[in-house]
């Protein structure tokens, strides 16, 4: 393939009257692409304000024994976490991902092994990440940073509802923040969303369903607008059991909450379970004849945050590092590359733009999207 266009672009340069011939070579080319792919569903994962530091080099050296961090009282933790290196330190954090997912798929951005994957919108805070990548786009000029508004645009959820003729209930969200009713459809009642301290309402009579709403109003989190990522993560499981949506968007929120709380040890923890519900995750999906070998997750972030002891635990417009986040692709039609190095740099507008490529949809149909499908999370035929 690579020769194929060697050859063409030497050609190119000596006869224009190529291009007609080409832009039939490509069209026919993509349709072929976007025929072949064998991803059914798709999985979004994301873990709120979770810094590509932690991801990627594990307790982070500088946090280790910094003061007002809550890394003082936690001596067990940093001798369950602390080792000489990134590779060791990320691998005792997020065992499984690290293992197991990261080598069957591709993981992007590591700053310090060059590949960058970073924000476009000029806020670095939640709705306009999410809604970045949820819709291919910045929307700077609507979305303002967490406002109270309801996604202008309609989400890439919506879009794909649309295009593959689903039923509402084959597109669902749950999130432990309560915007994501806002963020996720432009168009209330599009797909099955549950976020936030809400009961249980979609498709199914399902008993655990019934025991998790319950529940969740007995053990609260210290926050009131984000229930336990617990709580979402049980649903969504059970859910992707019952329902097998063709695409699902699990929204985690505790790694941000933590981070605000200046509690480094609990963020570590809360990185931990999201690594123990990525393990569950994977094993539900390559126990279910509905979703083996044919469903594509996408692990990432809405922001990153500083990379110092005085903004580690902050993010905004103040904080340009936290335009740095890292997405992680793994399915049957990503290679399994692992730890990318030295790649092109890849931006959050470009995952919905994936989604749809892997999906076998044309993304340019999907209006006013600005990113592109990365390119290193889909195997070249
Ligand atoms: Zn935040």
């Amino acid at each position: 393939m690579l020769g194929a266009c060697n050859v063409v672009v030497n050609r190119l340069r000596y006869d224009p009257g190529m291009i007609r011939r080409l832009l039939v070579f490509f069209l026919v080319g993509f349709s072929c692409v976007a025929a072949s792919r064998q991803t059914r569903n798709v999985i979004l994962f994301t873990a709120d304000g979770l810094r590509w530091q932690d991801l990627f080099g594990g307790m982070d050296p500088l946090l280790k024994d910094a003061k007002g961090t809550g890394m003082d009282d936690d001596k067990p933790l940093r001798t369950r976490l602390w080792r000489e290196t990134p590779e060791e330190r990320r691998q005792v954090l997020m065992p499984f991902f690290w293992s197991t997912l990261a080598p069957e798929g591709v993981v992007l951005g590591n700053l310090n092994k060059g590949s960058s994957v970073r924000v476009t919108n000029s806020f670095r805070v939640s709705y306009p990440g999410y809604a970045e990548i949820l819709t291919g786009r910045a929307q700077d000029g609507v979305i303002k940073g967490n406002v109270d508004i309801r996604n202008p645009t309609p989400t890439v959820l919506e879009f794909v509802r649309q295009k593959l003729g689903l039923e509402p209930s084959q597109v669902a969200l749950f999130a432990s923040w309560e915007a994501f009713s806002l963020i996720g459809e432009h168009t209330p009642g599009s797909i099955v969303i549950n976020a936030g301290y809400r009961n249980y309402e979609g498709p199914h009579d399902i008993e655990r369903m019934r025991q998790l709403s319950v529940l969740q109003f007995d053990v609260l989190s210290p926050w009131t607008e984000e229930r336990h990522d617990y709580i979402t993560f049980e649903m969504a499981l059970e859910y992707i059991r019952q329902a097998q949506p063709r695409l699902m968007h699990i929204a985690f929120d505790e790694t941000d909450d933590w981070a605000h709380d200046r509690k480094y040890n609990r963020v570590l923890d809360a990185i931990g379970y999201v690594d123990r519900s990525l393990r569950k995750l994977w094993e539900a999906v390559n126990e279910s004849p509905a979703y083996r070998g044919k469903t594509t997750l996408i692990v990432t972030c809405d922001h990153g945050r500083g990379g110092t002891v005085e903004d580690w635990h902050t993010h905004g417009e103040e904080v340009p590092a936290a335009a740095q986040i890292w997405v992680a692709i793994i399915g049957p039609d990503t290679p399994a590359l692992g730890e990318a190095a030295n790649t092109s740099e890849v931006f959050q507008r470009d995952i919905a733009p994936t989604i749809l490529d892997l999906l076998g949809l044309d993304y340019h149909e999907y209006e006013g999207v600005a990113g592109r499908p990365i390119r290193a999370a889909i195997k070249s035929e």
